[in-house]
């Protein structure tokens, strides 16, 4: 790759009124800046080539000055429910993961924010070789893009969750532009919320999210009743303790109205007992939430296994007859290592393997 395409902007790095500038800035007529943006957000297309309805010298234009896709995909997989899930390469020969989940009524984007995470949760793939970097806004809207153009034509995007790699609230600044795309009438005019934010647990970011006035849902990935075995399993709750995050949560449902969902992933034999189950129940009692028990994917480096089934069962029906409303995710893709972080490992496996290695020592 040269230089000068490194440098080139990406299409996915323009709001709508950004392309409408760009436009009058080499006196392309306006109305070419709508039919761009509705080809790439409504029309769904993958080129310039697509966009047969515009000149061809402004198609060669575009093409001049402008990336349509930064990414590579390096791997895709379809697995036999019908989730997809793409591994790009990015410009930097960074790797991140998305996913494109069915179910008969919705169809369920799950992106990545970061490449890499600084957290640490120790049953989790992505975060084994650190943070990289932040993703852009362009690379972020181009994930939503590409999983948008697997569609078929018949059927809609439903539901956003940022889920992927990364600490959503740790990358807040490129992610809210990415999202303000998704809701542009003339592009996807995609409504708030449906689109579920999970993070670790930052009390001052979540307190951020509350007060923009929009209707985000929040999902807290809590996955322990208490400070001294959170602090275990995800380690930077030492710096932050579930009371900082409950209080932030009770805000942001204060504030915006919205039901805060608790994400519990069951671990065998480390945070799946029965006593831990009453000591969720009690830690929530009283609170509008929805318990999202996650039963953990296996993930190679790693030797923590998920819960017995009838462990799960049991957890769920603790929690259901303290009052709580709980469910137990459903798998999708298993076939596929749809476990976030899993594709892109074995890219960064050795970093992986050096820091495990470091935390042992
Ligand atoms: N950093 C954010 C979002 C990314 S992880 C967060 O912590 O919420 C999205 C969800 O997947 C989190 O609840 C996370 O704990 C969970 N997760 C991570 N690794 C997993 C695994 N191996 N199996 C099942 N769920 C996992």
């Amino acid at each position: 790759m040269n230089v000068m395409t490194a440098e080139k902007p990406s299409i996915y790095s323009l709001s709508f009124e950004d392309l409408q500038q760009w436009c009058l800035e080499r006196d392309i007529r306006k109305f070419r800046a709508e039919q761009i943006f509705r080809w790439i957000y409504q029309r769904r297309a993958s080129s310039w080539d697509a966009m047969t309805d515009l000149p061809v010298a402004l198609r060669e234009q575009l093409d001049q000055e402008l990336v349509f896709h930064q990414s590579e995909v390096e791997s895709h997989q379809v697995a036999s429910d019908r989730t997809e899930k793409l591994l790009l390469k990015l410009r930097d020969n960074e790797f991140v993961e998305c996913v494109l989940m069915r179910e008969p009524s919705r169809n369920t984007i799950c992106i990545s924010t970061q490449v890499g995470c600084a957290m640490g949760c120790v049953f989790c793939a992505s975060g084994l070789a650190g943070l990289t970097r932040n993703l852009t806004t362009a690379e972020i809207v181009e994930q939503i893009a590409r999983l948008v153009q697997l569609l078929d034509d018949e059927e809609q995007l439903t539901n956003v969750v940022v889920m992927g790699i990364g600490e959503p609230l740790a990358n807040l600044q490129n992610l809210l532009p990415a999202l303000d795309r998704m809701q542009e009438s003339i592009g996807w005019n995609f409504g708030t919320r449906r689109v579920t934010i999970s993070t670790v647990g930052l009390p001052e970011k979540i307190r951020q999210l509350a007060d923009l006035g929009k209707r985000y849902t929040l999902a807290i990935s809590l996955h322990a009743p208490n400070d001294e075995l959170r602090n275990q399993i995800v380690p930077t709750n030492q710096k932050i303790g579930i009371k900082a995050i409950l209080d932030a949560a009770d805000y942001f449902l204060e504030t915006t109205g919205r039901r805060v969902t608790f994400e519990y992933i069951l671990l065998k034999g480390v945070n799946d007992s029965r006593e831990h189950a009453h000591e969720l129940a009690n830690l929530l009692r009283g609170r509008s939430t929805l318990v999202n028990l996650i039963p953990m994917n296996d993930v190679s480096l790693l030797s923590l296994k998920g819960s017995t089934q009838q462990a799960a069962r049991d957890f769920v029906d603790i929690l259901q007859k303290a009052g709580l409303t709980a469910t137990v995710r459903k798998r999708k893709g298993a076939d596929i290592d749809a476990a976030c972080g899993q594709l892109r490992l074995p890219k960064v496996r050795d970093r992986a393997l050096q820091e495990l290695q470091t935390q042992k020592s």
